[in-house]
């Protein structure tokens, strides 16, 4: 049994990955100042033995003693990071900042939960972890892409300096139950608009894509990297390669759902990416990771949960 802290543990990825280790015996600490997380994500969870949950603001200095940290605690979807993109930059920093206090202090592994968002809006196709990105440092997503870089900064200079184990993920876009209804994300406005027989609001002409990932096949993956051997650091990305226009998407939607909507296109935001698809060889190949999770099914099981939610 491992003592393992959660920041951001009552957020959507954070709370899938407190249930899955909780489910493996570990110990777990589930940190979060519940700013797009939410309790009733981990409401299973809260009055379980080897479960705490403890309500932080990551900016600021935590202790404990702990074998792992997972540190995703960062508000993730764009219309969120975007609210109060100061908030962003301090929670991706000083976040990075004081759980790899915390890691040296615990000689404690540590992961970075970043994001396929370093890439910007690539001009590689499809992106490896080579690729070094196409961010705008003054736009409307720089508050998150550039917060997220310096967070990986900062732990491979730990890494360097201090000789801490690190581990960085690139998660690209995932999707499953407990996302956050209200959090603007494709998949959840989609599935919400379509079951409500509201229009679906395509963002631009609908050709821009994205390749999702089932939050059970990320979380796996996740964990593994955790687990994997100490000259293994990554970044890694982690996200499935199967790519969609967003057009596409809405279109499954409306079928799966059977839905009497229509769609809509409204402008699309500035500097919204035109194309992601991750490259997953080095998952494959040190993870001996693929996703397992297609859209279908995914989509099914994604479906059911806001069904009993709205
Ligand atoms: N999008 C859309 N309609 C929506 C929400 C999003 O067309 O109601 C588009 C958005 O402009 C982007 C893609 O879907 O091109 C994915 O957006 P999301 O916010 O899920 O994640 P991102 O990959 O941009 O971080």
């Amino acid at each position: 049994m491992k003592k393992i802290l959660i920041t951001g543990g009552s957020g959507f990825l954070g709370s899938h990955l407190c249930k899955r280790l909780h489910r493996e015996g570990h110990q777990v600490i589930c940190l979060d100042n519940n700013y797009t997380g939410n309790l009733a994500n981990i409401s299973s969870l809260i009055k379980e033995e080897r479960f705490q949950f403890v309500e932080h603001d990551i900016r600021e200095p935590v202790e404990f003693e702990v074998d792992e940290i997972y540190n995703l605690a960062c508000p993730a979807s764009p219309p969120h990071y975007q609210l109060d993109p100061l908030y962003t930059i301090e929670t991706s920093y000083l976040g990075a900042k004081n759980t790899l206090e915390l890691a040296k202090k615990n000689n404690a592994k540590i992961l970075q939960a970043s994001t396929s968002e370093v890439y910007g809006d690539p001009q590689v196709h499809p992106q490896t972890e080579q690729y070094w990105g196409h961010v705008n440092p003054i736009g409307p997503r720089a508050c998150y892409d550039e917060g997220k870089r310096i967070s990986e900064t900062l732990f491979v200079n730990y890494q360097r300096r201090f000789s801490i184990q690190t581990k960085i993920i690139r998660i690209f876009n995932t999707y499953g139950p407990f996302m956050h209804p209200e959090d603007g994300r494709v998949v959840s406005n989609f599935i919400i608009q379509a079951l409500k027989g509201e229009n679906l609001t395509i963002y631009g002409d609908g050709s821009q894509t994205r390749s999702f990932c089932y939050v059970d096949d990320l979380i796996e993956g996740m964990i593994r990297l955790m687990n994997s051997s100490s000259n293994i650091t990554g970044p890694i990305n982690i996200g499935n390669p199967n790519e969609f226009t967003i057009k596409e998407l809405a279109e499954k939607i409306i079928a799966k759902i059977n839905s009497s909507s229509s769609i809509t296109f409204q402008e699309l935001p500035k500097d919204d990416p035109l194309q992601r698809k991750p490259d997953i060889s080095l998952a494959k190949k040190h993870l001996n990771w693929h996703p397992e999770i297609e859209l279908e099914q995914g989509l099914e099981k994604t479906i059911e949960y806001f069904k009993q939610k709205i």
